[in-house]
């Protein structure tokens, strides 16, 4: 019988976002991916969600390594963090440790992390597990799906992927390498990016946004051109560039990660701009707009970037005007289209065209689309089946399309986080739950806790109430108080009566509990609260949070 292996998901199983995966044989643990999620609107003050360590934490003697598909925030923004509290090497391209480095970096964990570049179609032993690099499109440069070769048969992983058969290096999907391994030994299991699994059709190839571009820039003569895109996405950049030049346009980054990611991939040899067409931020009041093109960040709304502060007229080295065309070449994600649509308002107060998705062809998803994949599934014939990187509704959209290209259903598993699968000789199956909370990451404090965001979510909707006071526990006398202070619950002007009637029905459970003998504090701040919540709630029909303080006199 051959050693089992086994399969636990820690994150990007109903959910899009903070991806993480563990194979595990022979007692070593190899990571798949180890990225962040970027909070809700209700996660206030929140940074970052991590995977929950948990059960890795544990075990962290045994990991053997991390594999990382991409480059993206997702597959592996949580390094820096996971790194804290383990040391393993990361395999990944080149741009993919280059992109992952910043945030390690930033933690001061370079020096104790290996880093070990891999190229295409190569090989590596990690572990027990020889685990191949098999390259795939996707909406950066240098992304892997990876077939890990075990006791159990081929594991492939996908990665996140579109098949896009022009893509703008011409590094195709290697769909060859992949339906020789299915024509080998077989693919016993396959992981597959699940994110556009609802969506009908093909995705676009990235080389058709440049025609789209091209033509949106013919249009725009003598007037300036802003384009926000994601900084890790270097093709959309070069076609960027590559328009700019044919007009005769210089091309200036704007933004942290803007100008950092351009610097590096050209380093890389993955971006190509000639130095004659690229100048620095502080160069663009220097040119007439129409000799200009201004590449940012800030295509998802996010607050702190240059898009945003363009929009407000923050930004110190441009402010637009009705010169300025400013084009989205993104689409939103769930959850920031609200972010999108403010920045987009404020463009346009500011005087901008603006051009986004919704209007033009200016982007197209990184992600497989149905057909694709079909086509996947039709190249891979895995045994079995693990829709994996969606929200539950595209996992299961995922599961329905591999039985339709004849997966038994019984050999299709639709997993979440925290499930722990074993695949042995038997086959495919569920056998534990592991941790999966959300682990929430606040400023440099670390985990914020669950505890942390319901308060914050009680403090955002009703506010805050106080209630001090002073207690002489043997004398059982009310040295002083109760007073009351509030934010967010009532304007405290206004409503002098309110207030001073909550003081009175908290002076007279205090006095009375004191009598009674009750002269503990946290049994007196417990009387307090409960006297305080049932008046306010009866008053005014709200749940502010009430904060007892009880101090003891003569402490
Ligand atoms: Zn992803
Ligand atoms: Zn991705």
């Amino acid at each position: 019988m051959a050693a089992p292996v086994h399969i636990t998901f820690l994150g990007g199983l109903g959910d899009i976002g903070r991806n993480c995966a563990v194979l595990e044989q022979e007692g070593a643990l190899l990571l798949i991916d180890c990225g962040i999620m970027f909070p809700d609107t209700d996660m206030l003050g929140v940074d970052v969600v991590l995977p929950d360590f948990t059960w890795l934490r544990e075990r962290a003697d045994d990991i053997v390594g991390c594999v990382a598909t991409h480059g993206h925030e997702d597959h592996v923004g949580g390094l820096s963090y996971l790194l804290r509290e383990a040391s393993f090497p990361v395999f990944g391209s080149e741009l993919t440790l280059g992109l992952a480095r910043g945030r390690i970096e930033e933690a001061g964990l370079l020096k104790r992390t290996e880093l070990t570049p891999v190229a295409d179609g190569e090989t590596w032993t990690i572990g027990p597990f020889d685990v191949e690099f098999i390259p795939t499109t996707h909406s950066v440069p240098e992304a892997f799906a990876t077939a890990y070769h075990t006791a159990q048969g081929t594991i492939l992983h996908s990665g996140d992927f579109k098949i896009d058969l022009s893509p703008v290096d011409g590094r195709l999907t290697d769909l060859a390498r992949i339906g020789a391994l299915a024509d080998g030994d077989g693919i016993r299991l396959l992981l597959a990016d699940s994110t556009n699994a609802d969506q009908p059709g093909h995705a676009r190839s990235e080389t058709s946004v440049g025609e789209v571009l091209y033509n949106l820039l013919h249009h725009e003569e003598g007037r300036r051109v802003v384009v926000a895109c994601f900084a890790s996405h270097i093709h959309r950049i070069q076609q960027l560039a590559n328009a700019a030049v044919s007009f005769g346009r210089v091309v200036a980054p704007l933004g942290r990660s803007m100008r950092r990611n351009v610097t590096m991939a050209r380093e890389l040899g993955l971006l190509d701009i000639p130095d004659s067409a690229l100048i620095a931020a502080e160069a663009i009041g220097d040119r007439d707009p129409g000799e200009v093109m201004v590449i940012c960040t800030g295509s998802q709304g996010e607050p702190m970037s240059a898009l945003a502060q363009l929009s407000t007229g923050d930004n110190r080295f441009l402010s637009l005007s009705e010169d300025d065309t400013v084009i989205l070449s993104s689409h939103p994600i769930p959850g920031n289209e609200h972010a999108v649509t403010r920045v987009i308002d404020n463009l346009m107060r500011a005087g901008a065209d603006v051009v986004h998705s919704g209007i033009s062809d200016v982007h197209a998803t990184g992600h497989a689309k149905r057909e694709e994949l079909k086509l996947y599934q039709s190249i891979v014939q895995p045994e079995w089946f693990v829709p994996v990187h969606g929200e539950y509704h595209h996992l299961v959209a995922h599961a329905r399309i591999a039985e339709e290209m004849g997966v038994p259903v019984e050999q299709v598993v639709v997993a979440e986080d925290g499930d722990r699968l074993v695949l042995d000789d038997q086959g495919l199956r569920k056998v534990e739950r592991v941790p999966s909370e959300y682990v929430y990451v606040h400023g440099t404090v670390g985990d914020v806790g669950p505890g942390v965001l319901s308060d914050r979510q009680v403090l955002s909707r009703e506010g805050l109430v106080s209630v001090i006071v002073c207690v002489d526990p043997a004398a059982r006398r009310l040295v002083a108080g109760p007073e009351v202070a509030t934010r967010g619950w009532v304007h405290p002007d206004g409503s002098s009566g309110l207030l001073a009637d909550l003081a009175d029905r908290v002076a007279e459970v205090v006095r009375s509990a004191l009598a009674d003998g009750t002269t503990d504090r946290a049994a007196i701040a417990k009387v307090i609260r409960r006297a305080a919540g049932s008046f306010v709630s009866e008053r005014t029909r709200r749940r502010p949070m009430v904060v007892p303080v009880v101090l003891i006199a003569g402490d």
